[in-house]
């Protein structure tokens, strides 16, 4: 039997590969690491984390990426099974040791008899003779491969850039000044409610730090780069704190929900978080410090923050380019290629945003190109379920969009509720009155969360392996 091919070997070509191959189809695996090497990857493995080690939230029922997570372990996901047996304690998060986790994804693709994993760079659109073929290469695409999709899609795939977030070293942090502690306590799977370590700061402390943060000398943008737009959810620091003084005060720095142990009396002002980074325990990201400072600014500035004065980096926040496709306009439902339609593709390269997205991308891939080489018809995955919805976000799928409005403009996103269709009918109280306020958006999440997972329990066990 001919191969299918995966081309690029990151979150979601992965889990594509795994798909294909434990449905019994021969895989060809393209991974241009070492040889060609991207602005954030550090190293050759596959799946390779290349910014926070989170894969953020795991409550199934609350919340839009536990869904996801759920969904994607009934379709016996290979980066869940990696990502569950590698886990860190992070709150009600699901984060990671990123060495592990990487290592344990490559030595499953290794070892199976139906993966071939070729270190080269695939770079172009692959001819037709290659047969199907799914293009899994991220945001850091080669530029060759970019240029020629670009050639054959004639549209605008857009190239922005996105921030990462410095690491410490945890022995460097002052924690006479620093405490331990979850916020609101909460106990997630393997922690013990004192996950992340917290710096806090009175109100002059913090007026002192944003100041510090606007003034820094930031990494200068080109002319064409200027009006690209961020990921939302990974806003360089300095210019969440340019939106506005108190904006990082309700956001990544927020103070509620913890309690200083070392002056329990005194509420304070903002609360810098870092959350553990590897098994071992001895590194620390800053959450939500992802940046465009230069590094010198980024030492000055970071050490302004009590507790981490002495603070010594295992490595400083960056820029990163990312492309993506217009996928609405240019792939078809089943993520194919309109202009070459032996061609999938997955991943964050279609528009979705983040590291579980991306592989729920792969997966669907992956089951697609395994229907159409057994000939088989698959239908899409319900609307109501979370892959469903990462479809529909990217190519329209079961939406009819209506086009009076004028053409969509199309921009990455996370999973979230707003994705998901409404529920027809409400969820009321058990003696059936209407219900109000937050008790009704929590329930109105848990029932969507309920009837998509459902849904997708029916729809994996007649298309899954
Ligand atoms: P990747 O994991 O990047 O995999 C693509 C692979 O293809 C790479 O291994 C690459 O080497 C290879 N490749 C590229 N071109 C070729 C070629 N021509 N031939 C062969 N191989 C090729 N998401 C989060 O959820 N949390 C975060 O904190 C986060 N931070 C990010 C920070 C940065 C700087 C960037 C750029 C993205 C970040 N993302 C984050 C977004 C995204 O979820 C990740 O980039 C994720 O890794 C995307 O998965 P992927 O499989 O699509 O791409």
């Amino acid at each position: 039997e001919k191969p299918i091919h995966v081309i690029g070997g990151g979150l979601a070509g992965s889990e594509a590969a795994w798909q294909i191959a434990q449905h019994g189809h021969p895989v060809v695996l393209h991974e241009m690491r070492p040889h060609r090497k991207t602005d954030a990857h550090q190293t050759d493995g596959l799946a390779e984390l290349v910014c926070s080690n989170s894969f953020r939230s795991d409550d199934a029922e609350n919340n839009a990426v536990g869904m996801l997570h759920a969904e994607l372990r009934m379709a016996n996901s290979l980066i869940m099974h990696a990502a569950d047996k590698h886990q860190v304690p992070a709150g009600g998060a699901l984060a990671v040791d990123r060495e592990g986790f990487s290592k344990s994804v490559e030595a499953a693709l290794q070892e199976h008899p139906l993966i071939e994993i070729r270190r080269e760079e695939v770079p172009g659109l692959p001819p037709v003779d290659w047969g199907s073929t799914i293009i899994a290469t991220g945001p850091l695409t080669s530029p060759a491969l970019s240029e020629d999709i670009l050639k054959h899609t004639e549209t605008d795939a857009l190239a922005f850039f996105d921030a990462i977030a410095p690491i410490v070293h945890k022995d460097s942090i002052d924690m006479d000044v620093a405490w331990y502690q979850s916020r609101y306590d909460k106990v997630g799977p393997g922690g013990t409610g004192k996950d992340y370590i917290n710096c806090p700061l009175s109100k002059e402390q913090y007026e002192a730090f944003i100041d510090a943060l606007i003034a820094g000398e930031k990494t200068s943008f080109k002319d064409w780069e200027e009006n690209t737009p961020y990921f939302d959810g990974c806003l360089p620091i300095e210019v969440m704190a340019e939106r506005g003084r108190e904006t990082l005060r309700h956001g990544p720095l927020k103070p509620m929900g913890l309690t200083n142990a070392h002056n329990p009396d005194v509420k304070p002002y903002a609360v810098v978080q870092l959350r553990q980074d590897n098994a071992l325990g001895t590194l620390y990201n800053m959450v939500g410090f992802q940046t465009k400072l230069k590094y010198g600014a980024q030492t000055d500035v970071f050490r302004l923050i009590p507790g981490l004065e002495n603070a010594q980096f295992a490595r400083l926040g960056g820029l990163h380019r990312n492309t993506f496709l217009n996928s609405p306009k240019v792939l078809n439902e089943q993520l194919k290629l309109k202009a070459a339609p032996h061609v999938r593709f997955a991943g964050q390269i279609t528009g979705c945003e983040g590291y579980v997205e991306s592989t729920a991308v792969g997966c669907m891939a992956g089951l697609f190109a395994v229907h159409e080489r057994m000939n088989k018809t698959i239908d899409l995955p319900p609307a109501t379920s979370a892959m469903g919805a990462i479809l529909n976000h990217i190519t329209g799928g079961h939406i009819s969009r209506n086009d009076a409005e004028g053409p969509r403009s199309f921009q990455p996103m996370n999973i979230n509720f707003g994705l998901l269709p409404p529920l027809e009918e409400m969820p009321k109280t058990v003696d059936g009155k209407r219900l109000r306020g937050k008790e009704k958006t929590r329930a109105k999440k848990q029932e969507m969360s309920r009837l998509g997972r459902e849904a997708f329990q029916k729809w994996i066990s007649e298309v899954g392996h």
